[in-house]
């Protein structure tokens, strides 16, 4: 249910309460004896607030064959009751309280639409009009200056009505305009905080926070015993490729390579610019066989990915890999995983050395 369908039944919900308010004074007055005693009899009191239920009842059947037309219905009904009712008081009072004829011009304020405002406006001034001449004046021996005065008070109130509608339209732009410009600050915020993570050429973690999640990771192990390795990449001769090709060509070497190593993990794994032509995966929950697997798989990916705008040059990687043993720090596997691949670099490149217990690491700063 939309939010005009919500309001429509509560406000038809008020109209059948409105009946049974009506019901309720019509039999506490004849009760009390107060009122016209000629007018008032139980078959027309009957009568009466039979109607009121008749026109509530109308009003659903209306609202349940063309709810499209609901506002309409809704603000039709109000006025059909306010006349209803206006009527039924004047049996019994001298001069019916105009109040009942100025509600109806209060309800299409809640559909935020002048135009229905508007015309349900006019036609409650040219209903009262009619009514005046046809019944009123007649009938209950009402004088022009009670018309006047109730035409003035039907004007008031419409003019009345159209500067609040306005007046709340216009803050309703301006809270419009004001979400979107949150929704625009949030947009921009998410965007920036992304730049601040990533890099740009890539889109993997840079640096920073490649250190920032492996120091928690590092945290995790040494509580929990989080399984992690740490692997670094270093595109071989790669200064040749630049030298040869051009930077730009470089960079493409370096998107490609970048995604290689992004369909090569798991979700659940983390992938970084390390710096220049360097990077570093995070492989976490797998153990140091399989993380090696994994290295092997994105190696061999980098190897036989197609190079085409370099005449199908070759281009490989070497890689060192080693896993959390008690006591490392984030620097340290760092270290560790940079020693190896210093050994695969120095044995020929584009392989895989793992780290070796006891071999030299220089602890490296970042
Ligand atoms: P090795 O096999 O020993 O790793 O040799 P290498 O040539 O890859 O190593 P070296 O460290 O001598 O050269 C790395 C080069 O990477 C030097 C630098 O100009 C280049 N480089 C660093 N960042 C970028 C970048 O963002 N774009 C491009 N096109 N080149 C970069
Ligand atoms: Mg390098
Ligand atoms: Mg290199």
């Amino acid at each position: 249910m939309g939010n005009v369908d919500i309001l429509n039944r509560q406000i038809l919900n008020a109209y059948w309460i409105v009946a049974a308010m009506v019901l309720a004074v019509e039999i506490m007055y004849f009760l009390t004896g107060y009122g016209n005693a000629e007018r008032y009899d139980i078959a027309s009191l009957l009568r009466r607030s039979l109607l009121v239920f008749v026109i509530a009842g109308l009003g659903e059947l209306l609202y349940k064959a063309f709810r499209r037309h609901g506002r309409q219905i809704v603000i039709g009904v109000s006025l059909t009751l306010a006349y209803v009712n206006y009527l039924n008081l004047s049996v019994y009072m001298e001069n019916a309280p105009g109040i009942l004829l100025i509600f109806p011009m209060f309800v299409p304020l809640i559909y935020f639409d002048r135009k229905l405002l508007d015309l349900f406006g006019v036609l409650n001034i040219a209903l009262y009009t009619v009514f005046y001449f046809a019944v009123e004046r007649y009938f209950y021996d009402r004088g022009f200056e009670g018309f006047l005065l109730m035409i003035s008070m039907l004007v008031a109130s419409l003019l009345l009505s159209r500067t609040v509608l306005v007046r709340a339209i216009e803050i309703g732009r301006q809270v419009e305009h004001l979400t979107q410009s949150q929704q625009d600050l949030i947009v921009d915020k998410a965007v920036s905080q992304r730049m601040l993570k990533t890099d740009a050429l890539t889109q993997l973690y840079n640096h920073v926070t490649f250190y920032e999640y492996l120091e928690d990771l590092v945290d995790q192990s040494e509580r929990n015993g989080l399984q992690i390795q740490v692997a670094v990449f270093d595109i071989d001769n790669f200064k040749k490729i630049n030298d040869s090709y051009g930077h730009l060509i470089g960079d493409l070497v370096l998107k490609e390579v970048s995604i290689r190593i992004g369909m090569n993990i798991s979700p659940n794994d983390f992938a970084a610019r390390y710096g220049g032509e360097e990077f570093a995966v995070i492989f976490t929950e797998k153990s140091i066989e399989e993380s090696a697997a994994f290295t092997e798989r994105i190696r061999a990916a980098v190897e036989s990915a197609n190079y085409s705008y370099m005449g199908n040059h070759p281009v490989t990687v070497s890689v060192g890999l080693c896993t959390y043993e008690p006591e490392d720090t984030a620097e340290k596997m760092f270290s560790k995983a940079d020693a190896a691949l210093y050994r695969a670099k120095r044995s020929g490149k584009n392989r895989v050395e793992l780290y070796a217990a006891g071999q030299d690491v220089a602890v490296q700063r970042r």
